[in-house]
């Protein structure tokens, strides 16, 4: 982990956030690099759930909601962890988590083992509230949003009367969500403020094993289709009493983090659970009648819920290598092509005699369509590196024999291999290399 943390931070991946300030805990902002990465993984995600999809529509909801919101869907109530106090190191910690969270006392031990007594665990909320409005009042209190859920289901009724979806369908949204997590760790994996990729799929009663069954295999060949390696990644299924109680069944995807295995992503078959408590809250009909078969009924909603940051943090730690002999070893991020943040560096021999002329014509060229990087500091081997480190997939390095037949050294970022191409033919290699993957599996459980 913190040879990902000091890539990221020398590289532009990630910075903490108001670093000059001395840096505001669990957060961080994604450099020029990092948001190529990150934007790259939503577009993946939002191509494979919603976009190639037929039967699935995107939302883009407020994060402030109408705080009845959150009593319908029990974050109010329910949405706390068991938070425990050190009476000795004064550190506050996640009761759940003492095994993997560390004291803040020096030498740092493990939580509760600083011989300090620690507190009977008590409820704490994980929502931040703030007020809407000039009134500091308890009237004006809005939470922001813990999950981008909530949205989609208040909205259920909206998005079946302006388009022409039934049941079973899904509706999609990638957006902020906010949790004052007790003890945030790890980079990237808990932080307060953090992205998600949530889809809620609306299936008629009785549908909804099947559609639990085929989302969870969807859902984890997502990631393998990306490049994470299969035996770093599994699906647990949650034990009987580990399932929330409205919860017919419940998945985690989980990856082999440095940390050990943890959950990248949630899968459930929530039933009708959040239509009916919004029915129930607002006082609307939130049902569906099907013209056809004449019947009235209140959707299941399987939920695939995956965190955008916690898989950046993934595909990082799961492309990262290292390779080659002792004295010549190279850092190489063996990230798929399509979730590279640069796609080709177009690198010029030497910063004379028309060399790099030629090479930001080929720049020109390719960027319109594809985020191409131009460097002419240093070694073309130091270059080279330098794109490794970054996952670049394609070098093109434009030499005196381009000047004389219009050819460029195409080197591949995972096999540093070498060839001579046209320049002309730039364009439809680089095309194929960065295509993502297509997925061609069923779109629905067998029948
Ligand atoms: P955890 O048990 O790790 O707290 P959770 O079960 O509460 O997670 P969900 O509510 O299922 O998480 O959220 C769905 C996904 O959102 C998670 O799988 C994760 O990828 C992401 N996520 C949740 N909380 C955080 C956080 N604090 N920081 C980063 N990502 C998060």
């Amino acid at each position: 982990m913190e040879k990902i943390v000091n890539l990221c931070k020398r590289r532009g991946f990630v910075f903490q956030s108001s670093e000059i300030y001395g840096g505001l805990s669990s957060c961080y902002d994604y450099g020029p690099l990092g948001i190529e990465l990150k934007r790259n993984v939503k577009e993946a995600w939002w191509r494979d759930t919603i976009s190639s999809r037929g039967d699935v529509v995107g939302l883009d909801c407020s994060i402030l909601m109408h705080p009845r919101t959150w009593e319908a869907s029990g974050h109010i109530a329910n949405f706390s962890d068991p938070m425990v106090d050190c009476k000795l190191c004064k550190g506050r910690f996640r009761a759940d988590h003492l095994a993997e969270t560390r004291c803040p006392k020096q030498p740092s031990k493990l939580a509760g083992h600083c011989d300090g007594e620690l507190t009977e665990p008590r409820s704490f909320n994980l929502m931040f509230k703030t007020h809407m409005g000039p009134m500091e009042d308890s009237a004006a209190a809005v939470y922001l949003r813990p999950e981008t859920a909530q949205g989609i289901f208040v909205n259920f009724v909206n998005v079946v009367n302006s388009t022409r979806l039934r049941p079973p369908f899904g509706i999609g949204q990638i957006g902020k969500s906010f949790r004052n997590e007790i003890t945030p760790a790890n980079f990237l994996f808990r932080t307060r403020e953090f992205e998600q990729m949530e889809l809620e799929f609306f299936v008629p009663p009785g549908s909804d094993d099947g559609w639990y069954e085929y989302w969870k295999n969807r859902r984890l060949q997502w990631y393998t289709d990306y490049g994470i390696r299969p035996e770093r990644l599994r699906l647990r299924n949650h034990e009987s009493d580990e399932l929330a109680h409205y919860a017919k069944g419940c998945a985690d995807v989980e990856y082999d983090f440095p940390i050990g295995w943890q959950e990248l992503e949630g899968i459930a078959n929530r039933t009708d659970f959040d239509l009916k408590q919004h029915i129930a809250y607002s006082g609307k009909d939130l049902s569906y009648f099907n013209d056809q078969t004449k019947e009235r009924f209140v959707p299941y909603v399987i939920e695939p819920s995956a965190g955008a940051d916690r898989g950046t943090l993934a595909f990082l730690i799961d492309s990262y290598d290292e390779d080659g002999p002792e004295n010549d070893r190279r850092t190489v991020l063996r990230l798929h092509p399509s979730l590279a943040p640069v796609k080709v560096a177009i690198l010029p021999l030497m910063k004379r005699d028309g060399l790099d002329a030629k090479a930001m014509e080929i720049v020109e060229a390719l960027r319109p369509y594809f985020a191409v990087s131009y460097d002419q500091a240093g070694s073309i081997g130091r270059r080279y590196r330098r794109q490794d480190e970054v996952g670049t997939p394609l070098g093109v390095t434009v030499d005196y024999d381009t000047m004389k037949d219009g050819t460029v050294t195409l080197r591949d970022r995972d096999t540093m291999e070498q060839v001579r191409v046209p320049i002309d033919d730039l364009f439809d290699i680089v095309r194929k290399k960065v295509a993502p993957p297509v997925y061609r599996g069923p779109l629905a459980p067998a029948a």
